[in-house]
Protein backbone atom coordinates (compact mmCIF):
# COMPACT_ATOMS: atom_id res chain seq x y z
CA UNK A 1 0.00 0.00 0.00
CA UNK A 2 1.39 3.54 -1.12
CA UNK A 3 1.06 5.80 1.96
CA UNK A 4 0.19 8.72 -0.41
CA UNK A 5 -3.12 7.34 -1.69
CA UNK A 6 -4.18 5.96 2.11
CA UNK A 7 -7.43 6.68 3.07
CA UNK A 8 -6.07 7.72 6.62
CA UNK A 9 -3.23 10.45 7.60
CA UNK A 10 -2.35 10.33 11.43
CA UNK A 11 -3.93 12.79 13.53
CA UNK A 12 -1.97 15.52 15.82
CA UNK A 13 -5.82 16.92 17.06
CA UNK A 14 -6.77 14.00 19.25
CA UNK A 15 -8.23 15.60 22.45
CA UNK A 16 -5.84 15.49 25.14
CA UNK A 17 -9.32 14.30 27.02
CA UNK A 18 -9.33 11.10 25.15
CA UNK A 19 -8.53 9.69 28.30
CA UNK A 20 -6.81 5.98 27.32
CA UNK A 21 -3.74 5.26 25.75
CA UNK A 22 -4.94 2.75 23.23
CA UNK A 23 -8.20 5.15 22.13
CA UNK A 24 -4.81 7.78 22.09
CA UNK A 25 -2.74 6.09 19.80
CA UNK A 26 -5.43 4.67 17.64
CA UNK A 27 -6.91 7.20 16.95
CA UNK A 28 -3.64 9.70 16.28
CA UNK A 29 -2.45 6.67 13.93
CA UNK A 30 -5.26 6.41 11.90
CA UNK A 31 -6.46 2.99 12.83
CA UNK A 32 -9.72 3.88 14.55
CA UNK A 33 -12.02 6.89 14.90
CA UNK A 34 -14.79 7.33 17.31
CA UNK A 35 -18.41 8.12 16.37
CA UNK A 36 -19.87 8.70 19.69
CA UNK A 37 -18.72 7.60 23.34
CA UNK A 38 -17.70 3.69 22.80
CA UNK A 39 -18.96 3.17 19.60
CA UNK A 40 -15.49 3.04 16.38
CA UNK A 41 -15.55 3.17 12.95
CA UNK A 42 -12.59 0.78 11.76
CA UNK A 43 -10.13 2.84 9.52
CA UNK A 44 -8.45 0.50 6.84
CA UNK A 45 -5.69 0.20 8.86
CA UNK A 46 -7.58 -1.10 12.08
CA UNK A 47 -9.88 -3.22 10.15
CA UNK A 48 -6.68 -5.30 9.10
CA UNK A 49 -5.09 -5.64 12.63
CA UNK A 50 -8.69 -6.65 13.88
CA UNK A 51 -9.23 -9.21 10.74
CA UNK A 52 -5.53 -10.55 11.74
CA UNK A 53 -6.74 -10.91 15.51
CA UNK A 54 -9.82 -12.35 14.23
CA UNK A 55 -8.00 -14.66 11.47
CA UNK A 56 -6.06 -15.68 14.62
CA UNK A 57 -8.83 -16.93 16.51
CA UNK A 58 -11.14 -18.23 13.60
CA UNK A 59 -7.85 -20.44 13.03
CA UNK A 60 -8.09 -21.41 16.95
CA UNK A 61 -11.99 -22.60 16.81
CA UNK A 62 -11.50 -24.39 14.12
CA UNK A 63 -8.74 -26.33 15.66
CA UNK A 64 -10.95 -27.21 18.58
CA UNK A 65 -13.50 -28.55 15.86
CA UNK A 66 -16.07 -25.55 16.20
CA UNK A 67 -18.19 -24.64 13.35
CA UNK A 68 -18.74 -21.08 12.51
CA UNK A 69 -21.70 -19.50 11.61
CA UNK A 70 -23.61 -16.22 12.65
CA UNK A 71 -26.07 -15.43 14.53
CA UNK A 72 -28.99 -12.33 14.26
CA UNK A 73 -27.80 -8.95 16.16
CA UNK A 74 -31.19 -8.07 16.45
CA UNK A 75 -33.52 -10.14 18.81
CA UNK A 76 -36.84 -10.58 19.94
CA UNK A 77 -37.66 -10.14 23.36
CA UNK A 78 -39.40 -13.54 24.04
CA UNK A 79 -36.60 -15.77 24.70
CA UNK A 80 -35.28 -13.42 26.75
CA UNK A 81 -38.04 -13.37 29.24
CA UNK A 82 -37.79 -16.83 28.99
CA UNK A 83 -34.40 -17.09 30.55
CA UNK A 84 -35.90 -14.18 32.92
CA UNK A 85 -32.80 -11.58 31.57
CA UNK A 86 -35.03 -9.16 29.55
CA UNK A 87 -35.51 -7.35 33.08
CA UNK A 88 -32.10 -8.44 34.59
CA UNK A 89 -29.22 -7.89 32.36
CA UNK A 90 -28.68 -3.56 32.97
CA UNK A 91 -26.88 -3.01 29.74
CA UNK A 92 -29.46 -4.06 27.35
CA UNK A 93 -30.42 -2.07 24.34
CA UNK A 94 -34.57 -2.26 24.23
CA UNK A 95 -36.20 -1.00 21.20
CA UNK A 96 -39.72 -0.39 20.90
CA UNK A 97 -41.11 -0.62 17.01
CA UNK A 98 -44.61 -0.32 16.75
CA UNK A 99 -45.87 -2.31 19.78
CA UNK A 100 -42.93 -4.90 18.91
CA UNK A 101 -40.31 -5.07 21.45
CA UNK A 102 -36.68 -6.09 20.65
CA UNK A 103 -33.18 -5.80 21.79
CA UNK A 104 -29.55 -5.84 20.26
CA UNK A 105 -27.59 -9.06 21.15
CA UNK A 106 -25.20 -8.36 23.93
CA UNK A 107 -24.63 -12.32 23.30
CA UNK A 108 -26.43 -15.41 22.38
CA UNK A 109 -27.41 -17.77 24.78
CA UNK A 110 -30.97 -17.04 23.72
CA UNK A 111 -30.40 -17.38 20.24
CA UNK A 112 -28.15 -20.40 20.16
CA UNK A 113 -29.96 -22.67 22.72
CA UNK A 114 -33.25 -22.96 21.17
CA UNK A 115 -31.21 -23.26 17.88
CA UNK A 116 -29.26 -26.16 19.17
CA UNK A 117 -32.65 -27.41 20.11
CA UNK A 118 -34.03 -27.73 16.65
CA UNK A 119 -30.95 -29.95 15.67
CA UNK A 120 -30.14 -31.87 19.02
CA UNK A 121 -32.37 -34.97 20.26
CA UNK A 122 -29.94 -37.85 20.83
CA UNK A 123 -26.36 -38.49 22.17
CA UNK A 124 -25.48 -39.38 18.80
CA UNK A 125 -25.79 -35.75 18.43
CA UNK A 126 -23.12 -34.38 20.55
CA UNK A 127 -20.84 -33.19 21.17
CA UNK A 128 -21.07 -30.05 19.06
CA UNK A 129 -19.45 -26.91 19.07
CA UNK A 130 -20.28 -23.55 17.07
CA UNK A 131 -19.03 -19.96 17.74
CA UNK A 132 -19.20 -16.55 15.97
CA UNK A 133 -17.51 -13.56 15.66
CA UNK A 134 -20.16 -10.54 15.39
CA UNK A 135 -20.58 -7.29 16.76
CA UNK A 136 -22.21 -7.09 20.06
CA UNK A 137 -24.24 -4.14 22.35
CA UNK A 138 -23.75 -3.57 25.83
CA UNK A 139 -24.81 0.32 26.90
CA UNK A 140 -21.86 0.22 29.14
CA UNK A 141 -22.24 3.05 31.98
CA UNK A 142 -18.64 4.41 31.44
CA UNK A 143 -17.05 3.77 28.24
CA UNK A 144 -14.32 5.64 28.81
CA UNK A 145 -11.38 3.34 27.37
CA UNK A 146 -11.24 3.30 23.79
CA UNK A 147 -11.49 0.04 22.48
CA UNK A 148 -11.98 -1.71 25.87
CA UNK A 149 -15.27 -1.36 27.26
CA UNK A 150 -17.34 -0.31 23.73
CA UNK A 151 -21.05 0.03 23.27
CA UNK A 152 -20.74 -1.73 19.87
CA UNK A 153 -17.89 -4.27 19.89
CA UNK A 154 -16.52 -7.05 18.10
CA UNK A 155 -16.78 -10.25 20.38
CA UNK A 156 -15.97 -14.29 19.36
CA UNK A 157 -18.67 -16.22 21.29
CA UNK A 158 -18.32 -19.76 21.22
CA UNK A 159 -21.03 -22.45 22.87
CA UNK A 160 -20.56 -26.54 23.42
CA UNK A 161 -22.99 -29.14 23.92
CA UNK A 162 -22.28 -31.85 25.55
CA UNK A 163 -24.07 -35.31 26.73
CA UNK A 164 -22.11 -35.32 30.25
CA UNK A 165 -20.18 -33.12 32.71
CA UNK A 166 -17.19 -34.89 32.45
CA UNK A 167 -17.43 -34.10 28.58
CA UNK A 168 -18.16 -30.39 29.60
CA UNK A 169 -14.44 -30.37 31.66
CA UNK A 170 -12.39 -32.34 29.23
CA UNK A 171 -13.50 -29.70 26.30
CA UNK A 172 -13.28 -26.54 28.30
CA UNK A 173 -9.78 -27.78 29.34
CA UNK A 174 -9.09 -27.88 25.82
CA UNK A 175 -10.49 -24.17 25.08
CA UNK A 176 -8.44 -22.90 28.44
CA UNK A 177 -5.62 -24.62 26.63
CA UNK A 178 -6.13 -23.02 23.03
CA UNK A 179 -7.18 -19.10 24.56
CA UNK A 180 -3.52 -19.17 26.67
CA UNK A 181 -1.75 -20.00 22.55
CA UNK A 182 -4.11 -17.10 21.31
CA UNK A 183 -2.77 -14.80 23.43
CA UNK A 184 0.84 -15.89 22.92
CA UNK A 185 0.10 -15.31 19.16
CA UNK A 186 -0.92 -12.08 19.89
CA UNK A 187 1.96 -11.08 21.66
CA UNK A 188 0.63 -10.88 25.32
CA UNK A 189 1.62 -14.62 26.30
CA UNK A 190 3.71 -13.65 29.33
CA UNK A 191 1.76 -11.04 30.79
CA UNK A 192 -1.93 -12.55 30.41
CA UNK A 193 -3.23 -14.61 33.22
CA UNK A 194 -5.53 -17.81 33.70
CA UNK A 195 -8.08 -16.08 36.54
CA UNK A 196 -10.19 -17.95 38.92
CA UNK A 197 -13.43 -15.71 38.97
CA UNK A 198 -16.77 -16.55 39.83
CA UNK A 199 -18.81 -19.57 38.66
CA UNK A 200 -22.91 -18.04 39.29
CA UNK A 201 -25.00 -20.57 40.86
CA UNK A 202 -24.34 -23.54 38.27
CA UNK A 203 -20.20 -23.59 38.74
CA UNK A 204 -17.74 -23.27 41.61
CA UNK A 205 -15.79 -21.55 39.16
CA UNK A 206 -15.22 -19.48 35.62
CA UNK A 207 -12.25 -18.27 34.67
CA UNK A 208 -11.01 -15.09 32.75
CA UNK A 209 -7.71 -14.43 30.77
CA UNK A 210 -6.40 -11.07 32.62
CA UNK A 211 -3.75 -8.82 30.52
CA UNK A 212 -1.54 -7.26 32.97
CA UNK A 213 -1.28 -3.54 32.35
CA UNK A 214 -1.46 -0.43 34.36
CA UNK A 215 -4.25 1.41 32.85
CA UNK A 216 -6.44 -2.04 33.40
CA UNK A 217 -10.04 -1.43 34.78
CA UNK A 218 -9.83 -4.79 36.77
CA UNK A 219 -7.76 -6.48 39.65
CA UNK A 220 -6.23 -9.19 39.63
CA UNK A 221 -4.22 -10.96 42.16
CA UNK A 222 -0.85 -13.07 40.87
CA UNK A 223 0.23 -16.40 42.20
CA UNK A 224 3.98 -15.71 41.12
CA UNK A 225 5.07 -19.62 40.75
CA UNK A 226 1.57 -21.34 39.34
CA UNK A 227 1.12 -18.31 36.93
CA UNK A 228 -2.39 -18.06 37.86
CA UNK A 229 -4.40 -15.55 38.93
CA UNK A 230 -7.58 -14.94 41.08
CA UNK A 231 -10.03 -11.70 40.79
CA UNK A 232 -11.53 -9.88 43.17
CA UNK A 233 -14.86 -11.80 43.41
CA UNK A 234 -12.71 -14.72 44.61
CA UNK A 235 -10.46 -12.82 46.80
CA UNK A 236 -13.53 -11.79 48.83
CA UNK A 237 -14.04 -15.52 49.17
CA UNK A 238 -10.47 -16.76 49.93
CA UNK A 239 -7.54 -15.27 50.31
CA UNK A 240 -4.98 -18.08 48.57
CA UNK A 241 -4.04 -19.24 45.21
CA UNK A 242 -6.85 -22.15 44.54
CA UNK A 243 -3.65 -24.19 43.21
CA UNK A 244 -1.15 -24.43 45.88
CA UNK A 245 -2.71 -22.58 48.46
CA UNK A 246 0.16 -19.95 48.63
CA UNK A 247 -1.38 -16.51 50.18
CA UNK A 248 1.33 -14.64 48.53
CA UNK A 249 -0.72 -12.87 45.83
CA UNK A 250 0.64 -9.65 44.28
CA UNK A 251 -2.03 -7.25 43.00
CA UNK A 252 -2.23 -5.86 39.26
CA UNK A 253 -4.46 -3.83 37.24
CA UNK A 254 -5.26 -5.93 33.95
CA UNK A 255 -7.99 -6.06 31.37
CA UNK A 256 -10.46 -9.12 30.89
CA UNK A 257 -9.68 -10.28 27.62
CA UNK A 258 -11.45 -13.84 27.74
CA UNK A 259 -13.86 -14.97 29.62
CA UNK A 260 -14.72 -19.12 29.94
CA UNK A 261 -17.87 -20.52 31.80
CA UNK A 262 -19.44 -24.02 32.08
CA UNK A 263 -23.23 -22.97 32.46
CA UNK A 264 -24.25 -26.17 32.65
CA UNK A 265 -27.89 -26.39 32.14
CA UNK A 266 -28.70 -23.04 33.49
CA UNK A 267 -30.10 -22.55 29.72
CA UNK A 268 -30.56 -26.05 28.37
CA UNK A 269 -33.24 -26.13 31.66
CA UNK A 270 -35.33 -22.86 30.58
CA UNK A 271 -35.40 -23.36 26.67
CA UNK A 272 -35.71 -27.19 27.25
CA UNK A 273 -33.04 -28.40 25.32
CA UNK A 274 -32.62 -32.32 25.84
CA UNK A 275 -31.08 -35.05 24.62
CA UNK A 276 -32.09 -38.64 25.36
CA UNK A 277 -29.54 -41.33 26.03
CA UNK A 278 -29.11 -44.93 24.45
CA UNK A 279 -31.44 -45.79 27.07
CA UNK A 280 -34.41 -43.62 26.20
CA UNK A 281 -33.16 -41.28 29.17
CA UNK A 282 -33.87 -37.93 28.45
CA UNK A 283 -31.32 -35.53 29.98
CA UNK A 284 -30.95 -31.18 30.06
CA UNK A 285 -27.75 -30.83 28.03
CA UNK A 286 -24.91 -29.43 29.59
CA UNK A 287 -23.30 -26.33 27.53
CA UNK A 288 -20.52 -24.20 28.12
CA UNK A 289 -20.00 -20.60 26.52
CA UNK A 290 -16.55 -19.09 25.58
CA UNK A 291 -16.19 -15.04 25.36
CA UNK A 292 -13.29 -13.35 23.57
CA UNK A 293 -13.21 -9.51 23.08
CA UNK A 294 -11.17 -9.41 19.78
CA UNK A 295 -12.00 -5.68 19.69
CA UNK A 296 -10.80 -5.26 23.46
CA UNK A 297 -7.73 -7.16 22.61
CA UNK A 298 -7.14 -4.95 20.20
CA UNK A 299 -6.94 -2.88 22.91
CA UNK A 300 -5.09 -4.29 24.99
CA UNK A 301 -2.04 -5.19 22.49
CA UNK A 302 -1.73 -1.44 22.52
CA UNK A 303 -2.41 -0.83 25.98
CA UNK A 304 0.71 -3.36 26.50
CA UNK A 305 3.10 -2.83 23.51
CA UNK A 306 3.62 0.66 23.20
CA UNK A 307 6.20 3.54 24.07
CA UNK A 308 5.96 7.23 24.16
CA UNK A 309 6.32 7.39 20.32
CA UNK A 310 3.71 5.32 19.61
CA UNK A 311 2.30 1.76 19.06
CA UNK A 312 5.10 -1.62 18.64
CA UNK A 313 2.53 -4.33 16.87
CA UNK A 314 3.86 -7.78 16.91
CA UNK A 315 4.37 -9.43 13.88
CA UNK A 316 1.09 -11.74 14.12
CA UNK A 317 -1.13 -8.76 13.91
CA UNK A 318 0.44 -5.67 12.87
CA UNK A 319 -1.76 -3.83 9.62
CA UNK A 320 2.04 -4.45 7.37
CA UNK A 321 4.74 -6.14 8.40
CA UNK A 322 7.09 -3.55 6.79
CA UNK A 323 7.28 0.04 6.43
CA UNK A 324 9.36 1.22 3.66
CA UNK A 325 10.42 4.69 3.95
CA UNK A 326 11.59 6.61 1.22
CA UNK A 327 13.75 9.56 2.01
CA UNK A 328 14.67 11.57 -1.10
CA UNK A 329 13.17 13.24 -4.21
CA UNK A 330 15.57 12.10 -6.45
CA UNK A 331 14.35 10.43 -9.44
CA UNK A 332 17.12 7.41 -8.81
CA UNK A 333 16.28 7.01 -5.28
CA UNK A 334 12.63 7.10 -6.17
CA UNK A 335 13.22 4.35 -8.36
CA UNK A 336 15.41 2.57 -6.54
CA UNK A 337 12.48 2.42 -3.42
CA UNK A 338 9.60 1.79 -6.14
CA UNK A 339 11.32 -1.43 -7.15
CA UNK A 340 12.16 -2.94 -3.84
CA UNK A 341 8.13 -2.15 -2.37
CA UNK A 342 7.27 -3.85 -5.63
CA UNK A 343 9.88 -7.15 -5.15
CA UNK A 344 8.77 -6.96 -1.51
CA UNK A 345 5.33 -7.44 -2.35
CA UNK A 346 5.70 -10.06 -4.99
CA UNK A 347 7.77 -12.47 -2.16
CA UNK A 348 4.71 -11.88 -0.29
CA UNK A 349 5.76 -9.01 2.48
CA UNK A 350 2.91 -7.08 3.45
CA UNK A 351 4.70 -3.08 2.76
CA UNK A 352 3.26 -0.27 3.60
CA UNK A 353 5.20 2.25 1.54
CA UNK A 354 5.88 5.69 2.49
CA UNK A 355 5.86 7.58 -0.92
CA UNK A 356 4.74 11.03 -0.06
CA UNK A 357 6.51 14.02 -0.47
CA UNK A 358 7.14 15.07 2.99
CA UNK A 359 9.57 15.39 5.72
CA UNK A 360 12.27 13.16 6.89
CA UNK A 361 10.78 13.92 10.39
CA UNK A 362 7.37 13.61 10.19
CA UNK A 363 8.09 9.98 8.24
CA UNK A 364 9.75 8.90 11.59
CA UNK A 365 7.71 9.97 13.95
CA UNK A 366 4.48 8.74 11.75
CA UNK A 367 5.91 5.19 10.82
CA UNK A 368 6.95 5.19 14.93
CA UNK A 369 3.29 6.13 15.21
CA UNK A 370 1.78 3.29 13.20
CA UNK A 371 4.05 0.93 14.70
CA UNK A 372 5.12 -1.12 11.87
CA UNK A 373 7.70 -3.49 12.96
CA UNK A 374 10.17 -3.55 10.57
CA UNK A 375 11.26 -0.42 9.16
CA UNK A 376 13.39 -0.18 6.13
CA UNK A 377 14.82 3.51 4.74
CA UNK A 378 15.70 4.06 1.67
CA UNK A 379 17.80 7.13 0.99
CA UNK A 380 19.93 8.92 -1.72
CA UNK A 381 23.50 7.78 1.02
CA UNK A 382 21.67 4.27 1.47
CA UNK A 383 21.50 3.86 -2.57
CA UNK A 384 25.25 5.28 -2.51
CA UNK A 385 25.88 2.29 -0.83
CA UNK A 386 24.22 0.08 -1.95
CA UNK A 387 22.29 -0.79 1.24
CA UNK A 388 19.30 -0.24 3.17
CA UNK A 389 18.51 0.54 7.01
CA UNK A 390 17.00 -1.32 8.79
CA UNK A 391 15.49 -1.30 11.90
CA UNK A 392 13.08 -2.94 14.39
CA UNK A 393 10.50 -0.67 15.56
CA UNK A 394 11.37 -1.31 19.16
CA UNK A 395 15.15 -1.12 18.95
CA UNK A 396 16.92 2.27 18.98
CA UNK A 397 19.59 2.03 16.56
CA UNK A 398 19.14 1.21 12.75
CA UNK A 399 21.90 -0.90 11.09
CA UNK A 400 23.37 -1.04 7.16
CA UNK A 401 22.49 -4.17 5.20
CA UNK A 402 23.47 -4.81 1.61
CA UNK A 403 20.45 -4.38 -0.21
CA UNK A 404 21.14 -8.15 -1.72
CA UNK A 405 21.17 -9.61 1.59
CA UNK A 406 18.23 -8.14 3.04
CA UNK A 407 15.93 -11.17 1.54
CA UNK A 408 17.69 -13.91 3.58
CA UNK A 409 17.81 -11.59 6.40
CA UNK A 410 14.19 -10.97 6.83
CA UNK A 411 13.72 -14.29 6.36
CA UNK A 412 15.80 -15.59 8.64
CA UNK A 413 16.55 -13.25 11.38
CA UNK A 414 12.83 -11.77 11.70
CA UNK A 415 9.94 -13.64 10.00
CA UNK A 416 11.30 -16.98 11.26
CA UNK A 417 10.89 -16.88 14.47
CA UNK A 418 7.05 -16.80 13.87
P1 LIG B 1 -16.58 -6.95 31.79
O1 LIG B 1 -16.57 -7.64 33.13
O2 LIG B 1 -15.26 -6.40 31.38
O3 LIG B 1 -17.70 -5.98 31.64
P2 LIG B 1 -17.98 -9.25 30.93
O4 LIG B 1 -17.54 -10.17 31.98
O5 LIG B 1 -19.33 -8.66 31.01
O6 LIG B 1 -16.90 -8.09 30.72
P3 LIG B 1 -18.39 -11.27 28.94
O7 LIG B 1 -19.86 -11.18 28.92
O8 LIG B 1 -17.78 -12.45 29.60
O9 LIG B 1 -17.77 -9.93 29.51
O10 LIG B 1 -17.87 -11.09 27.44
C1 LIG B 1 -16.82 -11.86 26.89
C2 LIG B 1 -15.66 -10.98 26.47
O11 LIG B 1 -16.10 -9.90 25.67
C3 LIG B 1 -14.96 -10.32 27.65
O12 LIG B 1 -14.02 -11.18 28.22
C4 LIG B 1 -14.30 -9.14 26.97
O13 LIG B 1 -13.10 -9.54 26.35
C5 LIG B 1 -15.29 -8.76 25.89
N1 LIG B 1 -16.13 -7.63 26.30
C6 LIG B 1 -17.13 -7.61 27.20
N2 LIG B 1 -17.69 -6.39 27.29
C7 LIG B 1 -17.02 -5.61 26.39
C8 LIG B 1 -17.14 -4.25 26.00
N3 LIG B 1 -18.06 -3.45 26.54
N4 LIG B 1 -16.29 -3.79 25.06
C9 LIG B 1 -15.35 -4.59 24.50
N5 LIG B 1 -15.20 -5.88 24.84
C10 LIG B 1 -16.03 -6.39 25.77
MG1 LIG C 1 -16.35 -11.23 32.78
Amino acid sequence: MKQSTLFTKTRKDISAKEQSINAQLLERGGYVSKLMAGVFTYLPLGWRVLQKIEDIVRDSMNELGAQELLMPALQPKEPWQITGRWDDVDVLYKLKVGDRDFCLGPTHEEVITPLADQFITSYKDLPRAVYQIQTKFRNEARPKSGLLRGREFRMKDLYSFHTTKEDLDRYYDDVKAMYIRIFKRCGLGDITYFTYASGGSFSKYSHEFQTVTPYGEDTIFICTPCHVAINHEIIDEQSTCPECNSSELVEKKSIEVGNIFKLQTRFSEPFDLTYVDSNDKEHHVPMGCYGLGTSRLMGAIVEALHDDKGICWPLTVAPYTIHLLLLSQTAETKTQAQELYEQLQKKGYEVLFDDRDVRPGQKFADADLIGIPVRLVISDKTRELQRVEFKHRSDVDASLLPLDELDTYLMQQVFQQN
